[in-house]
């Protein structure tokens, strides 16, 4: 299977079972649970349905392969030409789907093996890696590391010396389907996700939910001192209170290596604070909810680059969130700080370097109007979309651009048909007659 995935097409994870022996029946009960959710891929005539080998098709674009390797179940999501069209959604859906099957499984089959108490549910412990293709000259095979050591760098050394690109494997957790709010029967994040360590958008998510008074309650369950929190309070004194917020839980996850959302989790629990906001903090966003802002907003926008001149309309908008802009955008930390220094009290201009910044920058996010329009949503600005016309603007461009298009062929037809017509005049001998005539005629009234 490594052999027919490339880096390119696939992103793949694998469930790893702790014990010496599973249960060949374990494996099979969960291949066969894959048949009844999707459809069996038919490649050149014959089903991909092996003994420990699946193939299904979830989509036109996307299948999804399942290969069991001695203690590992490996699942590889293929997109048909591209990892970066892999949809986002669709892969954590998958991920929890599997995750929560395989769980299930695995509670049955410990049952079975009669472990003591049958009211206690246990399960075969197994644990979750993410893995990568890598390519030598001989031969292809798959490196493993376990998920919750995704570096946030976006790359994994791994142990034949390379240094793999890993950025696109949080498609397996990192966008759930979006929602204004949990269903009552949420069960709250799921196994991966909270394994995971959250990101730096992750933390500025969950605190702009939070009023400072119970942030500080729960960087002091973090471990992080009053000291700390205080001196955080008096360097962001003249800034947005969600940047101080942040600071703080900023400097938990730098300070602890096993940083995780379950952390974050029991520490929101033990303040009282509803759990389900880490839900909301994970989810992808949905622009067209705020369908009233957004009336130009079609896919045909989506996609482009916004202007350097639609980019600097937008900076008149974004007041003091100019760290809040940066994060969601996914610039570093210490690169926003710098901004900020060298534009100290001068906010339009940090807004626009770090707009600038994100456009030239394709490694960060790609700089589509989509993503601009998500972050803007995110950090609370999406009323500018009523005020600022800057969709307008941007389909506006667009226009006039196609209009001059227009203006240019028409010129040429009109131009060619000039000489077509002059031509026409003076080579052929009817024309010139009866040129001579009108002449004529005009003299003959004169
Ligand atoms: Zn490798
Ligand atoms: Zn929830
Ligand atoms: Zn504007």
């Amino acid at each position: 299977m490594a052999n027919k995935c490339s880096a390119q097409t696939a992103i793949i994870m694998a469930y790893r079972f702790v014990e010496e022996v599973i249960p060949p029946a374990l494996t099979y009960r969960f291949l066969a649970s894959f048949v009844t959710m999707w459809e069996v891929k038919i490649y050149k005539g014959s089903r991909m349905l092996f003994s420990n080998l699946l193939v299904v098709e979830i989509d036109k674009n996307h299948d999804v392969a399942v290969e069991v390797e001695g203690k590992r179940v490996i699942v590889f999501l293929i997109h048909t030409e591209n990892v970066e069209h892999i949809v986002p959604t669709l892969g954590s859906a998958i991920q929890e789907c599997l995750t929560a099957a395989i769980h299930r499984i695995s509670e049955f089959y410990s049952l079975l093996s009669g472990h003591e108490d049958a009211n206690v549910k246990q399960v075969i412990p197994f644990e979750i890696d993410f893995g990568v293709v890598c390519k030598s000259w001989f031969s292809s095979s798959i490196c493993f590391f376990p998920h919750k050591d995704m570096a946030t760098a976006g790359r994994f050394k791994c142990q034949n010396g390379k240094s793999h690109e890993v950025k696109h494997l949080s498609i397996w957790f990192a966008e759930k389907v979006s929602s204004e709010k949990c269903e009552d029967t949420c069960p709250g994040l799921e196994r991966v996700a909270l394994e995971q360590c959250p990101l730096n958008q992750h933390i500025r998510r969950l605190v702009a939910e939070i009023d400072p008074y119970k942030c500080r309650n729960i960087i002091v369950h973090l471990g992080v001192t009053i000291n700390t929190w205080e001196n955080l309070e008096y360097q962001f004194q003249h800034q947005n209170p969600d940047d101080l917020k942040f600071m703080a839980v900023l400097k938990w996850k730098e300070e602890n290596k096993d940083a995780s959302f379950s952390k974050l989790q029991e520490a929101l629990e033990e303040c009282d604070l509803n759990r389900h906001i880490l839900c909301q903090v994970l989810r992808d966003i949905d622009p067209e909810m705020h369908k009233e802002y957004l009336d130009k907003y079609s896919s045909k926008i989506r996609e482009k680059t916004p202007s350097i001149s639609v980019l600097r309309c937008i900076a008149n908008h974004i007041g003091e969130s100019s760290l809040q802009l940066g994060i969601e955008l996914g610039l570093d930390i210490v690169e926003i700080q710098h901004i900020q220094c060298q534009f100290k009290d001068k906010l339009l201009d940090q807004n626009r370097e770090i707009l600038r910044r994100w456009k030239q920058n394709k490694n960060i996010s790609k700089p589509t109007v989509e993503n601009l329009v998500k972050t803007l949503c995110r950090i609370g600005k999406k009323k500018m979309f009523r005020w600022s016309s800057f969709l307008s603007y941007i389909s506006y461009n667009n226009k006039i651009r196609v209009n001059v298009v227009w203006l240019v062929i028409f010129l040429i037809i009109v131009r060619a048909q000039k000489r077509f017509l002059s031509i026409g005049f003076s080579s052929t001998p009817v024309g010139y007659y009866a040129y001579l005539r009108n002449q004529n005629n005009r003299k003959g009234y004169a």
